[in-house]
């Protein structure tokens, strides 16, 4: 649906082409928390930015596609009677449920961030990243060894483990071969296409550049201790990451960052400014990285550094925290910069991996799954990207004919070629 602005003609194209979705998180059918049809909505107890409120009654538009709900309302009664609904669909559809979702809202493939690979997520349909934010916690870091950290740690004991690495190896360099390198390539032996970090939700994104001489003495004191204090760890974990996206760009495993803001009462805004890792984009030239959710509030920042020739942006998760009319000024801005480098996403995920993520205990909201956020965010994404490219039809930065060119390589061609989904 073209908005106020929108060009009609473009924005049909736009809704008609079949996406690739950069970066979500689809649940495992069966793996999302059953609800209680008695308390439907299930809030968590700080305060989410407005749009991301369980009442937003874009839901209601979500719902009335997907599971064809009649009401306008959010009436307890009226949802445990939708969740039954939905069950029933996902009942009927069966090992092809996730399948049909992305054919829903025209999404051909969407890139799964998420630990479970299962066999209703195809690969053909839901290619995979892995998650490598435990490949920075081999210790515990005190004495802030809370929420996601402690997550991490356990983590990373039992990624080891499956490698058949029974005892944390005793000098850096083995942990290096014997863990990091090992799990990097079995990852891309089992298909991965790319790896991802969530590192601003435990700490910055200054990864500074220790010489093995000097972290090494750390790591053996981390494994005789179990634990090392704040900044001791964070001198192991940076020569880690930098060990790690090297090894990324050699297997062609793309890196994708969280960049910018996150939800969760704790996130420190500033540690996520993707400028902080300019260095590193420089020494890993060789390593593919994408600026999650087009580093808002720094999306100036993530544009300027598009001018890495490694460097690529997305707009997944913008297109929840902004309403289309604010996200097609970053898309904008984005475009008129490096058109090239630009992709789209979603970023839809269930309140399960939302609390996975912020290291809190998830809630059960069944109605709020990856699915109908997927609705929500599909639409705004592409309105968005139809009020960007009208605009600069409109102001003669671009000819329509480049408008249409831009659609396909923000839609699909960027992202399969950022991932090299296609060869
Ligand atoms: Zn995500």
């Amino acid at each position: 649906m073209a908005l106020i602005g929108a060009d009609t003609g473009l924005q049909r194209e736009i809704d008609n082409i079949w996406g690739i979705d950069d970066h979500a998180h689809p649940m495992p059918l069966g793996l999302e928390l059953p609800g209680d049809p008695a308390a439907p909505i299930q809030p968590y107890d700080f305060e989410l930015p407005k749009r991301m409120r369980p009442y937003n009654p874009e839901y209601l538009d979500a719902w009335a596609a997907l599971w064809g709900y009649e009401h306008r309302d959010f009436e307890t009664a009226h949802l445990g009677d939708l969740i039954a609904a939905k069950n029933k669909v996902m009942e009927t559809r069966g090992t092809g449920y996730n399948s049909w979702v992305l054919d829903q809202v025209k999404i051909d493939r969407m890139v799964n961030i998420n630990i479970n690979l299962h066999d209703t997520l195809p690969s053909d349909r839901f290619p995979w990243c892995a998650h490598v934010e435990w490949t920075l916690y081999p210790f515990a870091c005190e004495p802030a060894h809370t929420g996601p950290s402690r997550m991490l740690t356990a983590a990373a004991t039992r990624k080891r483990e499956a490698l058949g690495v029974a005892e944390a190896p005793p000098t850096l360099e083995r942990f290096i071969d014997e863990v990091i390198l090992a799990y990097l390539a079995d990852s891309k032996a089992r298909g991965a296409v790319g790896i991802k970090y969530n590192t601003p939700y435990s700490r910055g994104l200054d990864f500074s550049d220790p010489t093995y001489e000097e972290v090494a003495p750390l790591y053996a004191a981390g494994v005789a201790r179990g634990a090392l204090e704040a900044a001791e760890h964070k001198a192991v974990q940076d020569y880690i990451f930098r060990k790690t996206v090297l090894e990324a760009g050699r297997l062609h495993l793309a890196v994708q960052m969280h960049t910018g803001y996150g939800v969760q009462p704790q996130f420190r805004i500033r540690g996520s400014n993707p400028l902080l890792m300019e260095d590193v984009f420089r020494q890993a030239s060789g390593t593919r990285f994408m600026l999650l959710h087009g580093s808002w509030p720094f999306t100036r920042e993530a544009v300027a550094l598009m001018g890495f020739p490694n460097v690529y942006n997305d707009f997944s998760c913008a297109d929840i925290y902004h309403y289309p009319r604010a996200l097609s000024d970053q898309i904008r801005q984005a475009l008129e910069w490096f058109p090239e480098k630009l992709m789209y996403g979603t970023d839809a995920y269930s309140d399960w991996a939302f609390g996975m993520l912020s290291g809190i205990p998830s809630k059960a909201n069944p109605l709020h799954g990856w699915e109908e956020k997927l609705w929500i965010i599909d639409r705004t994404g592409r309105q968005a990207l139809g009020l960007a490219l009208s605009g600069m039809v409109a102001d003669g930065v671009i000819s329509f004919k480049e408008a249409e060119t831009y659609v396909s390589w923000v839609m699909r061609d960027t992202v399969s070629r950022f991932h090299k989904l296609d060869g």
